[in-house]
């Protein structure tokens, strides 16, 4: 009886722990930093910390593993999602991995601030690892603190569930739990380091193998580690793939190409820039993983990046994102290779990333623009006319998309509207709104240029033969009305500095339905207000979280 009554209950968690049990730990269970050689993973409990205190969890993600709001309130959560408690089954244990950063290969960097505590084996037959991010040193800390600050993990947390319900494969966050520790931070490395909140975010997803944890045992030669690895992979991450085999590695190369192409292109569709797409931090399974110092496109810039270390280059700016995918992939692509000891399928392999990113990219922009179909003749033309006007003017990218399902044929032969007339319903998305009333010579050819393509846009979609609904309800399912801009994110780490979280829960709320129309929360579709343009945290930020 009691049994069932608590079913949703912590002690009912099974865990099944594979990555722990079949693959082999570093012998060594003392907590130093040091170099781990031939084994895949350390044992390392988390270290305890003074005062859990729950901010946050998901209830989609509570459901994923069988916990109800009862047991996510209790202070036994806390306790155990910051590391203070553990539950019968778990097996705490920080990844040993590698990965190139930059561009430059990094040797070992492995689970520096983030503790494995199991898989459970849910009611629906599923694993989801759980990871504590921020809950201590690990081997692997190197000369870091293991520690996470508040105001990083309320960017990781929000952003990873708002991800999750834009349709983007993301890692998810069950829970945001302060430590009631202090951490220091110097914010931009400039030599002013600052208390601020501690916080653990427990991130949940099937597993959290990054292609650097392959590259690690490429590049020390460890191969019978590197075949265990992926054999392991194959066997539990895609069962479908069948025996592993050098047929079989082939098709699971293919297929992480595959997957890590469609995520780009959903990050395309929606803005997101990651800002460190280093080998460590791209999953195998096409997740999108690590939330650092990413952020939004507010005003359409191809060339953006959030990250202040990434300000010379900008390796990883946002038009850079899918060439920066291949790029990873061929990395990883030279790690596999002496299972396959074949170039040319590792090479079809990433044609086929080119492939899949074109066509994935071409199919997004159709239903972004609320076509019918793809016709690439007129089609090219029209997109990247698109992209070269939403960036002669600073236009905010999502309001501008949200309003292009207003943009309607119907009245096709009047050809008397103007180019105000044509802009007037966008003036919204401009962050200079009296754009229109602008003498200067060069503006107004902008101007003309920007009405000259709705007037295409307007003749295109005349050539569409499904009903209007349709295409009205293609266009809000592709073009999110919310997304997680920058300033909103900071707007909700202020106050939950000051130990108000009632922004972190409000837009952990928005996010659920990002593409409704929610009347009451239309402050949260604005464009970035002045105050956020050069502000830390809105429009620069850096690795330091
Ligand atoms: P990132 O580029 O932020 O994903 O981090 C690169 C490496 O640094 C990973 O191995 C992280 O685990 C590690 N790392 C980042 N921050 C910390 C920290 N505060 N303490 C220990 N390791 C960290
Ligand atoms: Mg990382």
């Amino acid at each position: 009886m009691s049994k069932i009554m608590n079913k949703n209950s912590l002690k009912n968690l099974t865990f099944n722990n594979r990555f722990y049990n079949e693959l082999t730990a570093d012998p060594i269970t003392e907590n130093y930093p040091r170099q781990v050689k031939g084994a895949f993973y350390s044992k390392v409990k988390p270290t305890p910390v003074k005062a859990p205190q729950l901010v946050s969890y998901s209830k989609e993600v509570a459901t994923l593993l069988d916990l109800d709001e009862e047991t996510c309130r209790s202070d036994q959560f806390s306790q155990i999602f910051t590391g203070n408690d553990s539950l019968k089954g778990m097996q705490s244990y920080a990844q040993c991995y590698g990965g190139f950063q930059f561009g430059n290969w990094a040797g070992q960097l492995g689970d520096g601030r983030a503790i494995n505590l199991g898989e459970v084996l849910n009611s629906a037959g599923e694993h989801w690892t759980l990871q504590l991010k921020g809950a201590g040193i690990t081997p692997y800390s190197r000369t870091a603190d293991g520690l996470a600050v508040l105001r990083s993990s309320v960017r990781e947390y929000l952003c990873s569930e708002a991800m999750f319900h834009l349709g983007v494969p993301t890692t998810r966050a069950l829970s945001l739990t302060l430590t009631g520790e202090d951490v220091v931070r110097d914010m931009f490395y400039d030599g002013r380091p600052q208390a601020e909140l501690g916080a653990v975010v427990c991130r949940v997803a099937p597993s959290f193998t990054r292609f650097g944890n392959f590259q690690i045992f490429a590049a020390r030669g460890e191969l019978e580690q590197l075949k265990q690895l992926t054999d392991f992979t194959i066997k539990n991450d895609f069962p479908h793939l069948g025996e592993p085999n050098k047929e079989t590695y082939i098709k699971w190369f293919e297929e992480v190409c595959i997957r890590t192409a469609e995520m780009i292109v959903h990050w395309q569709r929606v803005g997101f820039v990651h800002g460190v797409m280093n080998t460590d931090n791209m999953s195998i399974l096409g997740l999108t993983i690590d939330y650092g110092p990413y952020g939004w496109l507010e005003d359409f810039n191809a060339d953006w990046t959030p990250n202040t270390t990434d300000a010379i280059n900008k390796r990883y700016r946002y038009g850079h994102q899918p060439q920066i995918g291949h790029w990873n992939l061929g990395q990883l692509a030279n790690a596999i290779y002496p299972l396959i000891e074949d170039v040319e399928p590792l090479q079809q392999a990433l044609k086929l990333y080119e492939k899949c990113f074109d066509q994935g990219w071409h199919a997004m922009m159709t239903k972004k623009l609320g076509l019918d179909e793809y016709k690439p003749q007129s089609d090219n033309n029209l997109f990247s006319e698109l992209f070269q006007i939403l960036s002669l003017v600073e236009t905010d990218m999502t309001i501008f998309f949200r309003k292009l399902v207003d943009i309607d044929c119907s009245d096709l032969e009047n050809n008397t509207f103007t180019n105000e007339d044509l802009i007037k319903p966008f003036l919204d998305a401009y962050y200079q709104e009296d754009i229109l009333n602008e003498p200067d010579q060069v503006m107004q050819g902008f101007i003309k240029r920007i009405a000259d393509w709705i007037r295409s846009y307007r003749n295109r979609i005349c050539q569409n033969t499904t009903k209007k609904s349709v295409r009205r309800a293609t266009m809000n399912a592709t073009n999110p009305k919310y997304v997680f801009r920058n300033y909103l994110a900071q707007l909700a780490i202020d106050k939950a500095d000051q130990g108000d979280f009632s922004m972190v829960n409000d837009l952990l709320e928005l996010f659920r339905h990002p593409y409704d129309e929610q009347i009451d929360k239309e402050q949260y579709a604005a464009k970035r207000p002045e105050w956020a343009r050069q502000r830390a945290g809105c429009s620069m930020l850096s690795c330091s979280s």
